[in-house]
């Protein structure tokens, strides 16, 4: 039973009285890289960037000169990149471009895995309900899709013509081996089929270089860098039909009027977070390993998947799930909320949900599952917000 945690409870807050450790559900704003008001009164910015006016034209500089910082950080090239509202939109549009070669008559099919993000595995069923089958492959222990179940899987379902897989998983910290699940699916048939993937926990912490991935396109998120909500970026490297028409803007991948002031932050962001991605990578690493070593002298915590090693490359150093026995994920975040910790239990598109779809896919059972909460972390937590945190926890451990 709770004992009632109370505000003077709390330990050594920092400066704002707050520790954050929901990262990966959205990053605080990089105020100093993001214009500011007075910044929007550039000549020409308000403008629509489709109008063939001056100010028209100047909007569509902004616009474009974001797009080129996106391109480069990602290491994509010319003419890969969109802007979407976010990466919910740029999944979606990949995934629903199947429905036209189906009326078409072409045979499509998804593959992908029960371990994406709900903005893949929720369109799983309306997708199904229009007619395009989805297989779903296992993931391994690790929580990441193997080549191997990759490679029967293709040889089953001839009729695949979409894989969809994640690169880092937004629950787990799982990353999966992208390169090697990419060439195993070449192999089959070359570039026909359409590879995807979710790139959103990746993105400017785990470094890599678009063109030399050999993907098809892929789904980003500002506000997971930094950057405003509602805006992120499609990177399509080969042409597909959408679903949404509109004025034909962002090539009419991406129809609407474009979202300039989104695109010139989240470029901002993007560029700052990638250029110091590989020093905050090296501290995330020394941040995370500290942690797990923490959490595992408790006698009361699960590491999940318990074979998560303190240093593991095959684990993002920024984001961690771990379960405490006899206290619901809920409850663990509630508590640790009232002494100024916040985290969370999955991913923020989830909450409400009681099932945990991730950790069932890499064999979590449901009581485990249910005690499990997500910590994940940035680039300005110290070692000194983890030690609070081990704290925080050990102090709640105690009263339940
Ligand atoms: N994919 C992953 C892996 C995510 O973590 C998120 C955000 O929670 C999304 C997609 C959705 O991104 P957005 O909020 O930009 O739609």
């Amino acid at each position: 039973m709770r004992r009632g945690i109370k505000p003077q409870d709390r330990i050594n807050l920092n400066k704002n009285g707050r520790f954050y450790f929901d990262w990966a559900a959205s990053a605080p704003f990089l105020l100093n890289r993001l214009c500011t008001l007075k910044d929007l009164d550039r000549p020409g910015f308000f403008g629509n960037p489709s109008s063939g006016h001056s100010e028209g034209r100047a909007a569509r500089a902004a616009l474009e000169e974001a797009r080129r910082v996106c391109m480069e950080a990602l290491g994509a090239d010319e003419g890969t990149i969109y802007f979407t509202s976010g990466a919910t939109e740029a999944n979606a549009i990949i995934l629903f471009s199947m429905l036209y070669g189906h009326a078409g008559g072409v045979k499509q099919g998804l593959i992908t895995t029960a371990a994406e993000h709900p903005s893949i595995t929720k369109n799983r069923a309306p997708l199904e309900y229009m007619g395009i089958p989805v297989h779903c492959i296992s993931v391994d222990g690790y929580g990441a899709a193997v080549p191997g179940a990759l490679e029967k899987a293709l040889r089953k379902y001839t009729d695949a013509t979409m894989l969809a897989l994640m690169y880092v998983n937004n629950e787990t910290g799982a990353i999966s081996d992208l390169s090697s699940l990419v060439k195993t699916a070449r192999k089959r048939d070359g570039k026909a089929l359409h590879i995807h993937s979710d790139m959103v926990q990746a993105l400017g912490k785990i470094p890599f270089t678009l063109r030399d991935m050999d993907i098809d396109s892929a789904a980003f998120s500002a506000h997971k860098v930094g950057g405003p909500r509602g805006i992120g970026v499609l990177y399509l490297r080969k042409p597909v039909q959408v679903l949404c028409k509109g004025g034909g803007q962002e090539g009419d991948i991406r129809p609407g009027t474009e979202n300039t002031l989104g695109a010139c932050h989240f470029a901002e962001a993007i560029r700052f977070r990638t250029e110091t991605q590989i020093k905050a990578h090296e501290e995330a690493t020394a941040n995370m390993a500290c942690l797990i070593e923490a959490l595992r002298g408790m006698k009361r915590c699960t590491i999940i998947p318990e074979c998560r090693q303190a240093v593991d490359e095959r684990y993002s150093p920024y984001i961690l799930q771990a379960a405490f026995k006899d206290i619901p994920g809920e409850v663990m975040v509630r508590a640790l909320d009232d002494l100024g910790f916040a985290v969370s239990t999955g991913s923020a598109c989830s909450t409400g949900s009681k099932k945990r779809p991730v950790l069932n896919a890499i064999g979590i059972d449901d009581a485990l599952a249910f005690t499990a909460i997500r910590i994940s972390f940035g680039w300005t937590t110290k070692i000194d917000d983890i030690n609070a945190l081990v704290g925080a926890v050990h102090r709640i451990l105690s009263q339940f």
